[in-house]
């Protein structure tokens, strides 16, 4: 059963487009997370960007002004790294098709083999593709994915056992507009393996389970904030929690207006601080 909005106890917030815009903080967000610390709420941060090391996210926020300890910010790549872990085991061979520095250390921190499909040499190509060990494939976004990298992927397709993604959002908030997600590489991968990458970042309900667990908390305590409907809105949706959508973002008035009834969010914000009345009766508890 979903929680009220007054027994709420955790938040977990989208980054691009929630917190920030591109290079700028959203209005707001400082005020907001001041309240939720005073009334001990926890809260925690869910991108399902995988370029990015945890590090490089946290010395963003803080260059905003918000500290907050590594362990509250989670990306689709740590998500991604943690699953294939528990489904394939430490020590599987991963063949990575875009992704860069933030997917790379999160695959090494579970002790995953990585072999990036942009700087293959021939002969570790043939060798793999030549011996029997199983591998994977994983997608994670780029704007570098190229001719090569699928000719690469197509080569490998005999020894791929399974193909997944951190995530398969269409697009992205940046700066005034949208970029398309990592869907763009999805899309092609899918049309030459005839199998979908699986997204294991939001919407996937494990992306949304792993960040409980490293809160501590419960599905009926916590509300997920975000601006995409098929990624934040339907992972929030998937887990049973509270879900707040805030425009202004990846979804548009439009798209929000098309979108069937129950799939709705329970709250729709323009602002952020129009959070802080849907939580205020706990506070007056
Ligand atoms: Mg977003």
């Amino acid at each position: 059963m979903k929680p009220h909005a007054g027994e709420i106890e955790s938040v977990i917030f989208d980054l691009d487009g929630v917190i920030y815009r591109g290079a700028e903080l959203r209005e707001g967000v400082l005020d907001v997370l001041k309240e939720l610390r005073a009334w001990n709420i926890n809260f925690h941060f869910l991108t399902n960007t995988s370029v990015k090391t945890t590090r490089q996210i946290q010395q963003k926020l803080s260059n905003f002004g918000l500290d907050v300890p590594l362990s509250s910010v989670t990306t689709s790549s740590e998500v991604a790294a943690h699953y294939l872990k528990r489904e394939l085991g430490q020590g599987y061979l991963v063949l990575t098709a875009g992704g860069s520095e933030g997917l790379s250390e999160e695959l090494a921190n579970v002790d995953m083999r990585q072999v990036q499909l942009e700087t293959i040499g021939d002969d570790e190509l043939v060798k793999i593709a030549s011996r029997s060990e199983e591998c994977c494939l994983l997608t994670a976004w780029s704007d570098r994915f190229d001719y090569q990298v699928v000719s690469n992927i197509l080569y490998l397709s005999e020894s791929v056992e399974g193909v997944f993604s951190t995530d398969d959002d269409r697009e992205f908030a940046s700066g005034d507009r949208n970029l398309p997600g990592t869907a763009w590489i999805n899309g092609a991968v899918q049309r030459i393996l005839l199998k979908k990458p699986l997204g294991l970042g939001k919407p996937h309900p494990f992306s949304v389970d792993y960040v409980l667990n490293k809160m501590d908390s419960l599905p009926d305590k916590t509300i997920m904030i975000g601006d995409n409907i098929e990624s934040d809105i339907a992972a929030g949706q998937a887990a049973n929690l509270l879900t707040c959508l805030v425009l202004g973002g990846a979804t548009t008035n439009e798209e929000l207006c098309a979108l069937p009834k129950h799939l709705h969010p329970d709250f729709i914000i323009s602002e952020l601080l129009e959070l802080l009345p849907i939580l205020e009766t706990r506070n007056t508890d």
